[in-house]
Parts: structure tokens; sequence; C-alpha cells
């Protein structure tokens, strides 16, 4: 074990304060490493205040992330990523990034786009909402997404043109997406290349404004309110364990189809957000290609990572284990990217 922890210590995991940070930092403590948060100089009292950060480097703004590049280096750091990342920073200098990336770069591209996205996810079999190219074709509930939204703000759902004309106000950047009526399930996966597995590490369900607080009010009054889906927080979940072998079929159909579209494919933390319906069937509507806000919810450690591990292990963990294993076994190079 000593020796385990001196390889891992030769290393420090470093990520960005926001998100799924502090998993992401407490994981790479557990297993040995020294961590790093890269902060706005306001959210640094959050790393210091729970102890997970054994360094803290300050920058002025997220979109300067390059003024910590080199002490990263000279920290011989791996950068986790995870959605502030490539939000704040933008996917072309993530791209730039100088310091070992955990994951492969350049299956962001694809999770960006929609249409590549969903080639992706067609390629692999998946059952899809219908998607809209115009919104005279609109036949049924439909929701409308802009490009770029965060945690869902400023969607709406419309039945018809009429109704989608009088809600989009000036925005051109939406896509119109059958609204699939059954329950939310994001499921979060995790496929090791060092182990040559995919394994589940949870499931979660969001707690949206205002959309989970319409059932509050009587029926009467529910017309008045439109729908939106602005995330707050997240719910653990449990599936009927009847669905776990179609949950495992998906996310390795993901896998497959990721290596052909771009090489070598999806690895480590990624998520297939799902909407159940009454017969059972799951309709992916969002890939995320890393890990996500919802994998908080098991900062103790997730029930089926606890049965596959035999101890508390959050997907912030599992990168870190991940790393460490590689670096012993002398395959790091296969996990960047
Ligand atoms: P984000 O950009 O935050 O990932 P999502 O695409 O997850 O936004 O959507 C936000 C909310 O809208 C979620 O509650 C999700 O359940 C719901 N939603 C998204 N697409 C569909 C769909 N096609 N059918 C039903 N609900 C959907």
């Amino acid at each position: 074990m000593s020796i385990i922890l001196e390889t891992a210590s030769k290393h420090a995991i470093a990520t960005i304060g926001s998100h799924s940070a502090l998993q992401i930092l407490k994981g790479g403590k557990d297993e040995g490493f020294r961590t790093i948060a890269v902060c706005k100089k306001d959210h640094s009292f959050i790393y210091r205040h729970f102890g997970v950060a054994d360094r803290i480097i300050e920058i002025p703004s997220y979109s300067e992330f390059h003024v910590a590049e080199n002490d990263l280096l000279m920290e011989n750091a791996i950068l986790v990523p995870h959605a502030s990342l490539i939000a704040y920073i933008g996917l072309e200098a993530v791209e730039n990034i100088r310091i070992p990336y955990y994951g492969n770069r350049r299956i962001l591209l694809w999770e960006s786009d929609r249409n590549l996205q969903r080639r992706w996810l067609e390629k692999a079999g998946l059952n899809l909402p219908r998607v809209y190219e115009e919104p005279e074709e609109i036949d049924r509930l439909c929701i409308v997404k802009f490009q770029g939204a965060k945690g869902g703000q400023g969607y709406f759902l419309a039945r018809s043109s009429e109704e989608f004309y009088e809600k989009i106000g000036g925005s051109k950047d939406y896509s119109i997406q059958e609204y699939v009526v059954g329950i939310p399930v994001y499921i979060h996966y995790f496929y090791s290349i060092i182990r040559g597995e995919l394994e589940l590490m949870g499931f979660d369900k969001r707690y949206e404004s205002n959309v989970d607080a319409i059932s509050r009010i009587p029926a009467g009054l529910q017309q008045d309110i439109d729908a939106t889906y602005t995330i707050v927080g997240n719910f653990p979940l449990f599936l009927r364990e009847s669905l776990l072998p179609e949950v495992f079929k998906m996310g390795q159909s993901v896998v497959e189809a990721s290596r052909e579209v771009c090489k070598p494919g999806i690895f480590g933390p990624f998520c297939l957000e799902t909407v159940v319906t009454p017969d059972l069937k799951f309709y992916v509507f969002e890939i995320s290609a890393r890990i996500v806000a919802g994998t908080n919810v098991f900062m103790e450690g997730s029930p089926y990572a606890y049965l596959k591990h035999g101890r508390p292990m959050t997907t912030g963990r599992r990168i870190a284990m991940e790393i460490r294993e590689a670096i012993e076994q002398d395959r790091l190079k296969e996990i960047l990217g």
C-alpha cells in the first residue's frame, strides 16, 4: 500500500473549483494524491472549508485559466474535467490546455454539437425522442431547448407552432424535441480503460424549478404557470433491479459506438439522460461525456459502486483510482487525451 501511495503522491489531481470539484478532490485524496483546486478568489473559501485541496491556486476569472498552467505543470498535475471547466473555459481553450487531461477531449465536440450527439446515440441504437427541424412540423407536446442553456434555464413546452411562436421571443438558436412523458432518470456510468469494463455508478433525478413545484398547486390554478426546468438540486434514485440489464446494454452500446465516431472512444464517467415511459422504455434525450453534478448525491459512495468495489466509492474517487492504477501499470498515456 505504501508503494501505491508513493506512486500516486508523485502526481497531483487538479480541477476547477465548481460543479463536482469537492467530490473529485476528496476522491483524489482518498486514493493518495495531492490535490489542487483552481478557483476564483470568492470560491476558494469552499475548498479550504471542506479541506479537500492541498493547494488552492486563485485566478482572476475562469477565462484566465492559462494563468495557472505553469504551476500545474510544475506540480505534475492531471486535470480532471467537469461541465463547468468546459462551460467557463470554452471548448477551444480546453483543447489547447497543456496539462495532462483525464479523458478523451475530442469527444467533447461530439457532446456539444446536437447533431453529432444524435448521430452517436443513433449509432448506439438507443431510443431517442423525435426531433423537429421546423416549428411548423410540431404535432404533439414538444420541449424547446436553447444551445448552451445552463441547467435547463429558459426551456419551454409547446403543443403547436402557434404556441411555439408565442413563446420563442427573439431567440434563433433552439432545438425542438418531442416531450416524452415519463420519469426522468439520469444514469451514471464509468468506463474503465484499465480494467476494460463498464461500471454503473448510480442514478439520480433532478429537482427543477418550477416544474417540480406545479403539483403543489391546486389543479385549477396550474394552467397559469409556464413550466420551466432550471435545475436546483438532485436526488438519489434506485432503479427496479429488472431494468439493470437494459441499463448496462445501453451504456455498452454508447461506448462501442463512441469508438467508431471518435477514437479511442469515450472512457471515464459519462451520463445518459433518459425518460422512462410507462411501458418501461428508456428514451435518451442527452448524453454528458464527463462527470455530471448528479453524482454529487453519492458523496458517501453509491450503492452500486459499493457492491462492485466493496468500499464507499464516488465517481470522483473512481476517477482517481483509475489514474492510480494506470500509473502503477505504466499505462497513464492510455487515459489521457
Ligand atoms: P440540461 O441542458 O440541463 O442538460 P436537459 O436537456 O437535461 O437540460 O433538460 C432539462 C429538463 O428537461 C430535464 O428535467 C429533463 O427531464 C427535461 N427534458 C429534456 N428533454 C426532454 C424530453 N425530450 N422529454 C421530456 N423531458 C425532457
